[in-house]
Parts: C-alpha cells; sequence; structure tokens
C-alpha cells in the first residue's frame, strides 16, 4: 500500500493530476451508470480534496524553491571592510557586489548598494532602501 501511495504522489507531481482526474470521472460515469449517487457523491469530495492538495503541492514547491535560492545566496554572503558582499553575484555578471549591512542585519533584506565616487572622488556605495551610504 504505501508503494501506491508514493507511486501516487510521484504522479501528481509529474502532472499525472490529470491522469488521476480521468480516473476519477470514469469512476463517477460508473457510479452515476449503476445509479449509486452516494458513491458519486464521495468520488466528487475525493476530487475536490485532490484538487486542494494539489493546490497546496504546487505552493509549497515554490516556497522551497524560493527557501532553497535564499540558502544559495547566503552560503556567498561574506562580511568584509565593513560590508557584506555576494561572492560572484549571478545578477551583476558574476562579480562580487556590496549589500547593505543594515538592511541585511535588521530587516534580513538584501539590497545591493549602489557604486559611486562623491564629489572627493572617493568610492562610495549608497542603498536606496534604507537611504545609508558607506564608504569603500
Ligand atoms: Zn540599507
Amino acid at each position: 500500500m504505501a508503494g501506491k501511495s508514493s507511486l501516487f504522489y510521484f504522479n501528481l507531481c509529474l502532472g499525472g493530476y490529470m491522469q488521476v482526474l480521468d480516473v476519477l470521472k470514469e469512476a463517477g460515469n460508473l457510479a452515476q451508470k449503476y445509479k449509486n449517487m452516494e458513491l458519486y457523491e464521495q468520488l466528487l469530495t475525493v476530487r475536490e480534496e485532490l484538487s486542494g492538495l494539489r493546490e497546496e503541492l504546487i505552493q509549497l514547491k515554490e516556497e522551497n524553491k524560493s527557501l532553497k535560492e535564499r540558502l544559495e545566496l547566503q552560503a556567498k554572503v561574506v562580511f568584509e571592510n565593513g560590508l557584506y558582499w555576494i561572492r560572484g553575484d549571478r545578477l551583476a555578471e558574476d562579480k562580487d557586489t556590496p549589500i547593505c549591512p543594515r538592511c541585511w542585519d535588521v530587516d534580513n533584506t538584501l539590497m545591493r548598494l549602489k557604486i559611486y565616487k562623491d564629489s572627493y572622488g572617493k568610492e562610495s556605495v549608497f542603498c536606496y532602501n534604507c537611504k545609508t551610504e558607506y564608504y569603500l
């Protein structure tokens, strides 16, 4: 029985959802053919429950993907010279990108800093989120 349950989950994950719906529809047709309305209603309930589980599975997959991305990103973040840096930032042509220490530490938000030269020609960075300025 455990094997069947795993197979069911596997099919659900791989888009076998439509196949399961077809089986339920066929079972519903048989229930109508043999005039078993109680069974027919039970099958409708199963179909609704299945739809809810599928929605939940999709949501959990999205959350899982997002958490994995966050973990991968955290593994690339290092603290150096008073700033956090993303080593090999995918969104910045694999260069090292400074991120705001205040936003990262206080709000757990990753804010890439804008690099610019101030009026004295000193390289600085600015956070558009918390409006903090740092020297490099
Ligand atoms: Zn900030």
